[in-house]
């Protein structure tokens, strides 16, 4: 009999399809090595399909592994150095970051791999209420700090010192809620004490199944001050800092980046991206949080070389699905909450746009759930309901969100339509 709590602790959802299930990677900041990429290849061609999932969150994720394979899908993840405890469930999920072409992102990926280190597979940090989210970020671009449990900004970069802004309280979902600032210039040293403070004011004051945001509505900011200033300390403030696990060099100009539709990339397509990693970018692959593979180039490298690789890969870069930045979920192909299929959806969506739409930022989820985090695009779609028709047969209606207006996160413009409504809608963008 499958205990799902501790399957979800494990990082595995029961799929849609009855009898699979999906198993999440952590990868602080994103990055992972070459060695790894091949491992998971080697995993996914036994055991899913030969396909891997890459997240909005910087993560990889396998589908359709059957429940007797699960044990030994752990084992090759534990022989790659790879984890999925607490990439699903009540625990503190992979640490993501949104900016790494930013120049400070050696330091953000050192302090993301220290807190992944930190809190993954710590008894302290698991079972809590609900999921709880970190992201570390090289600046304020993109705005992904705001939709963060924790969300943290690198303000200031010293040689190998750094300083954070804290901003907690952030969650998308139904009720979208932008984070807001704690603290300001708190130095690197400092960050996982405060956090873990946070995570255990969260823990013990937050009903069961409540993200940190319900509790900050209920008491007000200062409310959640006040309760964070009577949490003991427990970490010292002055914790050795690890040594980092390795450092990305973000070179300005020698970024390449693998755009694979959807985020769903096959194994020859990641060994392929992998091997450039290997020959041109210091064995280091990085999953961004457009659900692309990014690449930081060697101060040796040459970059035409590198993309001629990656090109004989499949990604040239000139397909309008590649050239378009559209992040997109799995709804309903594999996800048990989609209420519809987001990527023949988005492909419909492509087919309509004129020139000056296909330049705008998009993103689709597939339920109210926003895990491709539509209201932080340009254009959001959400499949926010289904409708019966005379036959009974269900089909998605659809919520559209434009950003730009001002506000934190894109606002709804169009709510219950239809798939021929929605579409005629997105054709009149521009
Ligand atoms: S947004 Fe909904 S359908 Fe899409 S992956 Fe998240 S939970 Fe699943």
């Amino acid at each position: 009999m499958v205990n799902m709590q501790e399957l979800r602790i494990e990082g595995i959802y029961q799929q849609r399809q009855d009898g699979y299930f999906m198993r999440r990677i952590k990868l602080p900041a994103g990055v992972l090595s070459t060695e790894q990429a091949i491992a998971i290849c080697a995993i996914a061609d036994r055991f899913a399909r030969g396909r891997v999932h890459l997240t909005t969150r910087c993560s990889m994720e396998l589908h359709w592994l059957r429940e007797e394979d699960l044990p030994q899908v752990a084992r090759e993840f534990v022989a790659a150095g790879l984890t999925s405890r607490g990439a699903c469930g009540g625990a503190v999920r992979g640490i993501t970051c949104s900016t790494q072409a930013m120049a400070g992102f050696p330091a953000v990926e050192r302090l993301a791999w220290q807190l992944h280190s930190h809190f993954t597979d710590n008894p302290r940090f698991e079972r809590l209420p609900k999921k709880f989210k970190i992201a570390v970020e090289g600046g304020y671009a993109g705005g992904r700090h705001l939709i963060q449990d924790v969300g943290l900004v690198l303000v200031r970069l010293d040689g190998e010192k750094a300083w954070y802004d804290v901003w907690t309280g952030g969650g998308l979902g139904r009720a979208p809620v932008p984070g807001f600032l704690l603290t300001e210039a708190v130095p690197a040293q400092q960050i996982i004490p405060l956090v873990e403070r946070v995570v255990r004011v969260y823990a013990a004051n937050t009903p069961v199944g409540k993200r940190l945001k319900h509790l900050v509505a209920e008491v007000g900011q200062d409310g959640f001050r006040q309760l964070l200033a009577e949490q003991a300390e427990e970490t010292e403030a002055s914790m050795p800092v690890p040594a980092p696990r390795r450092v990305v060099a973000a070179a300005p100009g020698r970024r390449i980046e693998a755009r694979p539709f959807a985020g769903e990339v096959t194994t020859a397509e990641l060994r392929t991206v992998a091997e450039t990693a290997q020959a041109f970018a210091e064995g280091t692959l990085i999953v961004t949080a457009e659900q692309n593979l990014a690449l930081h180039l060697a101060h040796d490298a040459d970059p035409a070389d590198a993309v001629a690789m990656l090109t004989r890969a499949g990604f040239a870069g000139t397909a309008r699905e590649e050239r378009m930045a559209f992040r997109i979920c799995p709804g309903n192909h594999e996800c048990r909450m989609g209420l519809g299929p987001t990527r023949d959806i988005a492909r419909s969506i492509m087919d309509r746009l004129g020139p000056a739409a296909e330049k705008l930022t998009w993103a689709m989820s597939g339920c109210h759930n926003s895990c491709a985090q539509p209201q932080l695009a340009e254009v959001g779609v959400v499949i926010a309901g289904l409708d019966k028709d005379a036959a009974g047969e269900r089909h998605p209606r659809f919520d559209l969100l434009r950003g730009g207006s001002g506000e934190a996160f894109a606002q709804p413009v169009a709510t219950s339509l239809t798939l021929e409504e929605l579409l005629d809608a997105v054709e009149r963008l521009g």
